[in-house]
């Protein structure tokens, strides 16, 4: 599927930030409360579902072989695999154009190397990057989550330090103190430019 020109590149945001970052409860939130209408894309993954998510809110969850079709198919506007453990995750282009179509803002919550992907595509995506504070509020927020395992945070930790020396590359940095105050600057920042 390509690109329809004429749909805003400037209407796609990205939010990017360390697993454990805070980014479900602020994009919850934003959503409830975006200056702008904004929807969010829901990307696929092959990894398990935690408990309380849902197949087609949280992530469209598939198998590994669907998600290779689709992949071959063209069907992702980045993917890639994540925490080198075999699991994938991906982008898909509907998910974008159908809400840019429907004169939606599109936000993405995706990794550091999937927002340069989309940034490469689309020079004129809105980058935020929800930073934890520390590396050691990460862990500590991690750990009180208790959805992961001992393995897996230390995996997510490795990851966030690389994701945290990213953070300048993107337009806007949010320090995530509190949802609340991470989503106001948020709605701040979509509410300038969409003004
Ligand atoms: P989690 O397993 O905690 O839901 O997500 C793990 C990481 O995958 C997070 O950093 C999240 O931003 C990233 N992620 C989620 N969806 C996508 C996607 O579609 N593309 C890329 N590149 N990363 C994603």
């Amino acid at each position: 599927m390509s690109f329809n020109p004429s749909l805003s590149a400037a209407r796609i945001v990205i939010l990017s930030g360390p697993s454990g970052a805070g980014k479900t409860t602020v994009v919850r939130e934003l959503l409830r409360s975006s200056p702008v209408p904004l929807e969010l894309s829901v990307s696929a993954t092959t990894r398990s579902p935690r408990s309380g998510e849902l197949d087609g809110r949280e992530y469209h969850f598939l198998s590994h072989a669907e998600f290779a079709r689709r992949r071959a198919a063209g069907e992702f506007l980045e993917c890639k695999e994540v925490f080198g453990r075999g699991d994938w995750y991906g982008t898909l282009r509907s998910a974008v154009t159908s809400g840019l179509e429907q004169g939606k803002w599109v936000l993405l919550e995706i990794d550091v190397e999937g927002a340069m992907a989309v940034r490469d595509q689309f020079p004129d995506c809105v980058m935020i990057f929800l930073h934890p504070g520390s590396l050691a509020e990460l862990e500590r927020r991690l750990r009180g989550r208790g959805t992961d395992s001992e393995d897996s945070i230390r995996r997510r930790l490795e990851v966030a330090s690389g994701e945290l020396a990213r953070a300048a590359e993107y337009r806007y940095q949010v320090v995530n103190e509190t949802p609340a105050q991470a989503v106001s600057e948020i709605r701040a920042i979509l509410a300038r430019i969409s003004g």
